[in-house]
């Protein structure tokens, strides 16, 4: 099953109101696409001429992005920073599903939560090392060099989020190995390297998955 979405999605050119419909990424898997990535470095999926007009039409709608590194592995990138992320989350509800059910056991080792960015912050971090960025945290002067978006503050914040995750990401994962769990020492290695798998939380949302499962696990936003 294919994981990367497209879909037709009207958009509306604020110079002279037409609407256009136009097959889009909605969601894209850089290990099930990896030829992808220098598009999205590219960055001009982000915006289109209008077949009207010929304004520049922005995307408005939201792309998901998974696996574009192993230390942010489900990303979803919207045009603002100060766009309203719960509604853009709930909006991509059914895309979420098809791609969680479409990574099937993969689905395991891509643990939430879903991290935020913009498309120019999208745009930039397809061209970096993340694992490095996170590490090290180059100075806003120092990205600005290497970015051609002008989005060095809003990529320095998207490394301190992908940070700030570290431990939810950490337990998510924990909990998506206990469901492929085939046996007693490697129940006990997990237990070991997570020992916050023991609290009562962690049990709780474990019965919640172990549910669920079926159905296709849930992702969960920060
Ligand atoms: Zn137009």
């Amino acid at each position: 099953m294919r994981i990367s979405v497209v879909g037709q999605i009207e958009q509306t050119c604020d110079s002279c109101g037409h609407v256009s419909s136009n097959k889009l990424w909605r969601a894209i898997d850089l290990v099930e696409r990896p030829q992808l990535r220098t598009w999205l470095a590219e960055g001009s999926w982000a915006s289109a001429p209008c077949s009207k007009c010929g304004a520049g039409v922005e995307r408005a709608e939201p792309l998901l992005v998974t696996r574009l590194d192993p230390i942010a592995p489900v990303l979803l990138a919207v045009s603002d920073e100060q766009q309203d992320f719960d509604k853009a989350v709930s909006k991509m509800q059914p895309v979420l599903l098809q791609v969680q059910h479409a990574l099937g056991r993969a689905r395991l080792s891509t643990p939430g939560p879903i991290l935020r960015l913009t498309f120019d912050v999208l745009a930039f971090a397809a061209t970096r090392d993340l694992a490095v960025d996170v590490k090290t945290l180059p100075s806003v002067d120092s990205i600005i060099e290497g970015s051609r978006h002008g989005s060095a503050e809003l990529y320095k914040l998207f490394l301190i989020r992908i940070r700030k995750s570290a431990d939810q990401r950490r337990f998510e994962l924990a909990l998506d190995q206990l469901l492929t769990v085939d046996g007693p020492a490697e129940f006990e290695r997990i237990l070991q390297t997570h020992p916050e798998l023991l609290s009562q939380a962690a049990r709780d949302e474990f019965s919640n998955r172990a549910a669920n499962v079926a159905a296709g696990p849930i992702m969960t936003t920060s």
